[in-house]
């Protein structure tokens, strides 16, 4: 069994697509070089969606552009359709994620599409992605729940996941879309997917901790072999059912849990605390993350103590 985790950064994307903002690209790439010092090496940078669906992300292809040539890492992109591809290609992205959701009515609202002509779209995409040698991880959303129809039927996801194995996804990524997840149902779904053929080390989670269940769903996943974690610093990101949500699981939050239980995850923990704290600045706003308020408290008591010395 793999002793370490990689955590898988998606504040650049999940997390501004659910901000009110419009990040410059300039301080995106800045925020980057944040992730990039503080150990992160795979790192969703964008999403090739239409501009005018989602203006925080319009420019992917000048984000692509202009990452840096770094040992080992990985930038991942979001792509839709084929059309999102070909963006992609242009912008020479090596990593993609794709999605599409385990609720019929989740993926409606969301791509007016049923989920059956959301997989017919990917089967393009997915071919020509793995025929051009990109790496693919696709997102399936809503598998802990969704905001219109509850519960999800965990049969749903595992048709999915097996069917997006088959057409050369490299890795699934379970998203728990609206935070809903806990304990109980994440060891149900993650036992039912592995005895089923859905292999652990393909397996992602990818938690929201609207309602403070983050940590235990991933220290669950954990106990049952899943060593890909996706998180953002600080927990940028939002619900966008549940306005003032807390965003996606803090990724120094995920680093602290697993650091101190003995399990490496390669990513400086001051170093994440930086990036979060910088995205404060530009957010102008208290971020939601657990570790990086004791860590700011420590050191403004650490500089007060300087100071008084
Ligand atoms: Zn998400």
């Amino acid at each position: 069994m793999v002793d370490r985790v990689r955590i898988h950064e998606v504040s650049l994307r999940d997390g501004l697509q659910n901000e009110p903002d419009v990040v410059p690209t300039d301080v995106k790439l800045a925020h980057l070089e944040h992730l990039l010092a503080s150990g992160f090496r795979d790192i969703e940078v964008t999403s090739f969606v239409r501009p005018r669906w989602i203006p925080q992300l319009a420019d992917a292809a000048e984000v692509a552009r202009s990452l840096p040539r770094v040992e080992g890492a990985r930038f991942w992109a979001l792509v839709p359709n084929p059309v999102g591809l070909d963006r992609a290609l242009d912008a020479e992205i090596g990593h993609i994620c794709t999605f599409l959701s385990a609720s019929e009515t989740h993926n409606k609202k969301n791509v007016n599409r049923t989920v059956a002509e959301s997989m017919a779209g990917l089967r393009k995409v997915i071919t020509t992605a793995r025929s051009e040698g990109l790496t693919v991880r696709s997102y399936i959303s809503t598998v802990f729940g969704c905001p219109y129809e509850g519960d999800i039927d965990p049969q749903r996801s595992l048709d999915l996941a097996l069917e997006l194995l088959e057409l050369g996804a490299t890795e699934i990524a379970l998203g728990d879309t609206v935070g809903a997840a806990y304990p109980t149902q994440v060891r149900t779904i993650l036992e039912l997917l592995a005895a089923q053929g859905v292999p652990v080390e393909k397996t992602a989670v990818h938690f929201h901790d609207t309602r403070g269940t983050g940590l235990l769903n991933a220290w669950t996943a954990w106990e049952h072999g899943i060593r890909t974690f996706d998180g953002s610093v600080g927990g940028i990101g939002g619900c966008p059912y549940a306005p003032g949500a807390a965003g996606n699981v803090a990724a120094e939050d995920l680093v602290y849990l697993f650091q101190r239980s003995g399990i490496p995850s390669g990513i400086d923990l001051d170093g994440a605390c930086a990036a979060a704290q910088f995205m404060e600045g530009v957010l102008g706003r208290r971020l939601p993350g657990r570790y990086l308020h004791n860590w700011q408290g420590q050191r403004q008591r650490g500089s007060r103590a300087a100071r008084s010395a």
